[in-house]
């Protein structure tokens, strides 16, 4: 089953269901405290904390997202994109709990040729928040599971709420069992790899206050408006569906990385390191493409930074491959194929895609050529002193002279097996910032034609404005 007909069921299960069908929002949210969107709930967030009362009862969408936070599990576990699509559907003030259970469970066991996805009824678990025995007693009034099948877990990761307060409650996840190929037996509790989360229904219950941490606050008493908020991924579908062993091999992203694979003349599946950087590879050109579309260009902050990230590591991970010549025309023209059937508009928008993206890679290319030479000495001497830890004044050097990333210093000394005095780094870069300003003050009057030297910081400027949308991500997830 294509990616593209998992969600096109979705849809139209649940607008036979009289959900109205809504179009994705866009990967950059309105919210400027949220870098993206990353969740389905994101676009639907003022309907559900009542700010604006919602134009429907029942909604249902198919939400691209992008989520850094699971930057570093890209490639290595089978579930993790930092672009993926979220199936969602609705319900503001209409069905609650039941009703949630029922659709989620019609929908995903019914036979494929009655519309379904035809799972198999003996191979999904679930999860509910440990004092929701309402959910408990429904899975098995409804699904019939067994009590050994429905898991009970903490507020830590059954309990949904914004962090601030307002409403919040209990979450119910549905989990696949891939096989004892994958781990050991026991649900979702014992194993989160053999047994993937594929969806998660939110039952807004509650309103909070006095909200001390996510997990620590008061219980005011129960909302007027009861809201349902789901979340199933689209990629974990397709790559179950599809029997294949993880997202990245997926129809919307195995051509990219087929295409990194016979591009750099290795074998997919020989080696566990070289298979990781083909997933990354397959998984952030998508991304990048997507953010492109969404009018993102690769800057030193905020959203900017975030994409260009995802193509400087695509970079690195295809040198890491053995490929030192650009590869971004033919990988992103790849994944434009595999993804417009989906999103139209990156095939009619593509030149402009392509050229951003052509020349963050042509510019990066050149920063490593002068970086990687210095590095590599660094790392080199550092090894010959003995010494496990590169210099802060080395990372600096390569930072401010050479324009070299520090996560990527911070990579590739890690890959050496060495670590980097951060301590020191972020000691200096606290002194330039300084005397930069002290400069600013002495020269209030200059006029001087600043745009070489603005071009030259754009290469070594690395300032990661990322962390605050890391907090705000997983205050919302
Ligand atoms: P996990 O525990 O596997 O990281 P999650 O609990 O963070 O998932 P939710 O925030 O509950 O995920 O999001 C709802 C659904 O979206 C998940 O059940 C999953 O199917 C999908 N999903 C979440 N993160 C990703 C991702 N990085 N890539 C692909 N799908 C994802
Ligand atoms: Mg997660
Ligand atoms: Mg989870
Ligand atoms: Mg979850």
């Amino acid at each position: 089953m294509k990616t593209a007909e998992i969600a096109q069921r979705y849809l139209d299960y649940f607008e036979k269901n009289d959900h109205v069908i809504v179009p994705s929002a866009s990967l950059v949210t309105d919210d400027p405290s949220l870098l993206f969107t990353v969740a389905g709930m994101v676009p639907f967030i003022p309907y559900l904390t009542g700010v604006v009362p919602a134009p429907y009862a029942r909604a249902a969408d198919v939400q691209k997202c992008i989520r850094t936070n699971d930057i570093e599990e890209v490639g290595k576990t089978a579930r993790h994109g930092t672009f993926f699509q979220m199936l969602g559907n609705w319900s503001f003030g209409d069905y609650f709990k039941a009703g949630a259970i029922e659709y989620a469970w019609e929908l995903l066991t019914s036979s494929e040729s009655a519309g379904g996805l035809g799972f198999a009824e003996r191979d999904l678990w679930v999860t509910v928040y440990e004092d929701d025995d309402e959910a408990a007693d429904l899975w098995k009034r409804i699904a019939g599971l067994p009590d050994e099948r429905i898991q009970r877990f903490g507020k830590e990761d059954n309990y949904w709420s914004t962090g601030q307060p307002g409403p919040a409650g209990p979450c119910s996840e549905i989990y696949f069992d891939r096989g004892p190929a994958y781990g050991p037996d026991g649900g979702p509790a014992v194993d989160d790899s053999r047994f993937t989360e594929i969806w998660n229904l939110v039952f807004m219950q509650y309103a909070i206050t006095n909200v001390r941490s996510k997990t620590d606050f008061d219980v005011i008493g129960e909302l007027p408006q009861k809201n349902i908020d789901t979340g199933m991924g689209l990629e974990r579908v397709a790559f179950i569906k599809q029997g294949v062993d993880n997202m990245y091999e997926t129809d919307q992203v195995r051509p990219v990385l087929d295409l990194a694979v016979a591009l750099s003349g290795r074998t997919y599946g020989a080696v566990h390191d070289d298979d990781v950087r083909f997933r990354v590879v397959a998984d952030h050109v998508r991304s990048s493409l997507m953010l492109l579309s969404d009018g993102v260009r690769p800057s030193n902050e905020g959203r900017g930074y975030i994409l260009r990230r995802l193509m400087r590591r695509t970079v690195r991970a295809m040198r890491l491959l053995g490929v030192d010549a650009p590869t971004f025309r033919e990988l992103f023209a790849a994944s434009r194929d595999a993804m417009a059937p989906a999103y139209p508009i990156l095939a009619t928008d593509y030149d402009r895609l392509e050229s951003a993206a052509v020349a963050e890679e042509e510019t990066f290319l050149r920063t490593l050529a002068a970086g990687s030479t210095i590095l590599d000495l660094a790392v080199a001497e550092t090894k010959g002193a003995g010494k496990d830890q590169i210099a802060g004044s080395e990372a600096f050097l390569l930072h401010d002279t050479y324009g070299f990333p520090i996560d990527l210093t911070l990579e590739i000394a890690e890959e050496a097996g060495l670590s980097v005095d951060r301590t020191a780094f972020d000691a200096l870069m606290q002194e330039q910032r300084q005397r930069a300003k002290a400069d600013a003050k002495s020269r209030k009057r200059a006029i001087a034609d600043h745009s070489v030297y603005r071009e030259f910081r754009a290469l070594g400027e690395t300032t990661f404005t990322g962390y605050t949308d890391l907090e705000t991500e997983s205050r919302i997830l």
